[in-house]
């Protein structure tokens, strides 16, 4: 079995999978709790599954999966110092890393039923902003492996700071970090589970309807440069209740420059809680 771990910048996710991508034993903890000790977490694990005999781990940061360096983890700065190297000669198992995101993608890809197309991208909503290109058949990972990171481009100098350390991020106005923001800002007797149902005919309405038209304006300018028809949104955010769907797709189109890309071809992922551990596998069983 492959153990698949999916590190989110708020939970961590644990399992032990299968060759049919089934999970068992799935494991959930805050990430802060493990972060300064992540190696006595991941043995204690390991040592009660004896039938793991590899480990496939995401992280929601930069990571290079050729030379296991963990690059920037902006919001879990502790897991920067994990050498992944003599983890897996302590464990004696061989231990592969990537971006989360591309193992959320890789689900989606097998579950959406999108392995066929050659050009797709991801848009994963969560705590941040994440980003899968995946071009002619394979994820544009780029020069040193920091392809993608669309949630810190920025459309222009702007002064909120984000975790990053710059400035002016996308995230700093399309993530759940910014959702929470204006939930408390304005719908702060509304449960946060229940920020779209519930403001529907709020007076702060247009605070939504502006995040909406962001993400949609970050969206399409990605099928636009890319020219990419097909595309995958997932996280946490577009499966709350109420996500208002329709206008994002209305809101893509408007911003769409190219006739040939109407109608988007667009798959909404199911963010099952298992989907970054199962993905994880899915990368780790097909290096085999
Ligand atoms: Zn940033």
């Amino acid at each position: 079995m492959i153990c698949g771990i999916d590190i989110g910048g708020t939970f961590t996710r644990i399992g032990a999978v299968d060759e049919t991508f089934t999970v068992h034993d799935l494991q959930r903890v805050k990430t802060s709790e493990i972060a300064d000790d992540f190696s006595a977490f991941l043995k204690a694990y390991v040592k009660t599954h004896p039938s793991i005999h590899r480990i496939v781990m995401g992280f929601p940061g930069v990571v290079n999966p050729q030379t296991h360096a963990i690059v920037k983890i902006p919001n879990q700065p502790a897991l920067e110092r994990l050498d992944i190297q003599a983890l897996g000669r302590a464990l004696n198992l061989p231990i592969d890393i990537d971006k989360d995101t591309y193992h959320l993608f890789r689900y989606d890809q097998r579950k959406g039923d999108l392995l066929n197309h050659l050009n797709l991208l991801g848009f994963y909503l969560g705590t941040g902003l994440g980003h899968v290109m995946y071009l002619n058949g394979q994820i544009h990972y780029g020069d040193d492996f920091a392809a993608a990171e669309l949630g810190h481009q920025a459309l222009k100098h702007g002064e909120k700071p984000c975790p990053c350390g710059l400035k002016g991020c996308f995230e700093t106005v399309v993530s759940g970090h910014y959702l929470a923001h204006l939930h408390e800002t304005y719908f702060k007797t509304v449960p946060f589970d229940d920020l779209f149902r519930q403001t529907v005919d709020s007076d702060h309405r247009d605070v939504i309807d502006t995040f909406v038209d962001d993400f949609a304006f970050i969206i399409a300018s990605q099928m636009h440069i890319l020219d990419v028809r097909h595309i995958i949104i997932g996280g946490g955010i577009p499966v709350m209740k109420d996500f208002p769907k329709v206008q994002l797709v209305d809101r893509i189109h408007v911003h769409l420059r190219k006739s040939h890309l109407i109608p988007a071809n667009i798959y909404f992922s199911e963010n099952p809680t298992e989907q970054g551990v199962i993905g994880a596998a899915i990368a780790g069983y097909e290096k085999e």
